[in-house]
């Protein structure tokens, strides 16, 4: 059985999720925290999660902190494509088998369309990682959260209410939602879209800011859930800021070092984080209005 801390970041082949892996690594071994530590970068291609955890180990190599250098970290690659059903239930698998449970999820993994276009396709495109894929790997590593772990989201700036009219925002708010109904409303917004009726039905132009709405009233319901499972399991949202990716490109404000700053708080402090509200939403460190 193992007595590894175990975390496993989505989409952390570039951008904030390698660098969330990357700062977890080095904050971890500053601690006094003497217990083991596992992280597993996944990606969904398997060369480019592969290329991305060697320049982390080269990296890593002379500060003597990973495991095959005496240290206490353990970093491992999965393949894990949000997309993908058989990469997911594989994850799952190994996860079970090989680490006995998981302490704590990040859910990285997202895209953005680049450019103005609009349509029902760059709709269901978007959902389909941002929500439903974030959903999935939700539903299928959930329940390996072992008692006092913690999942964590990140969303965004946008994935907040106030992208969102009076009517859609007290719909989203809505303190007895569940998964079904938060679905037909990722369903209202698609087919409002397809038809051509949003504007008049009081949806925004956006996208990315639906999914990501989408995915910060997700983590109220995974939190409702949690409190009422009883493990101490903690479940935030977050946003990262504006940070220079590919995805945001190089005018935005944050290095992805900054950018990974909140996530890493959430994952690692034991102080003010369990205090929080379960299923708050973070900026900068601390707890913000969705
Ligand atoms: P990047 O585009 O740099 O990285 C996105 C990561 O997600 C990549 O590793 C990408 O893999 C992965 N990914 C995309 N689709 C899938 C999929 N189907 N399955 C598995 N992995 C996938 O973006 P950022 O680092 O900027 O974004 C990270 C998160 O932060 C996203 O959720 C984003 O929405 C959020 N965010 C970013 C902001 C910013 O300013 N950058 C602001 C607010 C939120 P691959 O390399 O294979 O494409």
């Amino acid at each position: 059985m193992s007595t590894s801390k175990v975390i496993l970041v989505t989409g952390a082949n570039k951008g904030i999720g390698y660098a969330i892996v990357r700062n977890l690594a080095l904050k971890y071994s500053e601690t006094s925290n003497s217990q083991p530590l596992t992280i597993i970068l996944t990606a969904r291609d398997q060369n480019r999660g592969q290329t991305s955890l060697n320049e982390l180990e080269n990296e890593l190599k002379p500060k003597k902190i990973l495991k095959n250098d005496g240290g206490i970290i353990d970093l491992k690659f999965m393949q894990l494509d949000l997309l993908d059903e058989n990469s997911i239930k594989k994850t799952e698998e190994t996860i079970s088998r090989d680490c006995n449970g998981l302490d704590i999820l990040i859910n990285n993994a997202g895209m953005a369309f680049k450019g103005d276009s609009f349509d029902v396709n760059v709709v269901r495109t978007t959902f389909a990682t941002n929500f439903y894929g974030t959903l999935n790997v939700s539903n299928h590593l959930f329940p390996l959260i072992r008692p006092n772990g913690r999942l964590i989201n990140i969303s965004s700036n946008s994935g907040r209410s106030s992208i969102l009219s009076e009517k859609w925002k007290k719909e989203f708010g809505k303190e007895d939602l569940d998964i079904d109904g938060l679905i037909e409303l990722m369903k209202k917004y698609e087919n409002a879209v397809e038809k051509g009726t949003y504007q008049n039905e009081g949806w925004p132009r956006q996208a990315y800011g639906v999914s990501k709405v989408g995915l910060t009233v997700m983590t109220k319901i995974f939190a409702r859930r949690a409190d009422k499972e009883g493990k101490g399991v903690l479940v935030f949202s977050c946003n990262p800021g504006w940070v220079r990716t590919d995805m945001a490109g190089p005018s935005a404000s944050k290095s992805p070092d900054q950018g990974a700053v909140t996530p890493i708080f959430l994952t690692l402090d034991d102080d003010a984080v369990p205090k929080a509200p379960n299923g708050s939403f973070w900026s900068d460190c601390q707890v913000r209005e969705w």
